[in-house]
């Protein structure tokens, strides 16, 4: 298991990029992993996982939480407004609020539940037709009325396109953060987290590297 590795190399990363190991969480992606990858993790105590699907997480989740005790869920993927419920119900931490339609559903699901998961602004750096996330020139707009909603927005989000640089795309999701006030960056995976580590991440969403490739 190369937990420890991927540990040793987000504090080489941040302490090179004179910032505290401490401010990077890493979330390990155990989508799509079997449980016989899973639990050890879990054993070796770390509590941080992520989801890209409601339902998946749904099912395995619960029981391993009954075993291990409570967990910190972060739901990574696109989310449809009909399973709005179900995620903040499961998830602490949302990284895909992309849409005001979602937004407007969490901000009534909120009143009704009492409370709401935290909420990054998935920023489409790219500008993907394919992808989910607000484009990066409407992004200080869509941040502003999701906090017009009273939604717990802390930060922003961004999958950067599979064959470019990741380092332009973290530097301009980092540039709408702090332009925004927004504290937290969820950017960084298996192939680029320490870059993003060097441009501020501050949530990093590590799968393959520490479970091995997705069957
Ligand atoms: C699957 C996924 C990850 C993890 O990808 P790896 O390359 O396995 O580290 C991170 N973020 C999102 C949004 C994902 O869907």
């Amino acid at each position: 298991m190369s937990l420890s590795d991927i540990r040793a190399r987000i504090t080489a990363a941040a302490t090179a990029a004179g910032r505290s190991p401490g401010d990077v969480t890493l979330i390990a992606v155990s989508k799509e992993q079997p449980e016989d990858r899973v639990l050890p993790v879990l054993e070796a105590g770390h509590r941080v996982f992520g989801e890209n699907r409601v339902q998946e997480a749904a099912g395995k989740w619960p029981a391993w939480a009954d075993r291990f005790g409570a967990v910190d869920l972060h739901l990574l993927g696109p989310l449809q407004t009909n399973k709005a419920k179900a995620a903040m119900e499961l998830f602490q931490t949302i990284h895909s609020l992309d849409r005001l339609k979602l937004a407007r559903s969490f901000a009534r699901l909120a009143q009704d539940l009492g409370n709401c998961p935290q909420l990054f602004v998935q920023v489409n750096t790219g500008a993907e037709p394919q992808k989910a996330g607000i484009l990066p020139e409407d992004a200080d707009a869509f941040i502003q009325e999701a906090r017009a909603l009273d939604l717990p927005v802390i930060g922003v989000m961004c999958i950067p396109p599979v064959d470019a640089d990741p380092a332009r795309h973290f530097a301009q999701l980092a540039e709408i953060g702090a332009r925004n006030g927004l504290a937290a960056l969820s950017m960084g995976m298996s192939d680029d987290f320490e870059t993003a580590i060097a441009h501020g991440a501050t949530h990093v969403r590590v799968g393959s590297a520490i479970f091995g490739a997705r069957r």
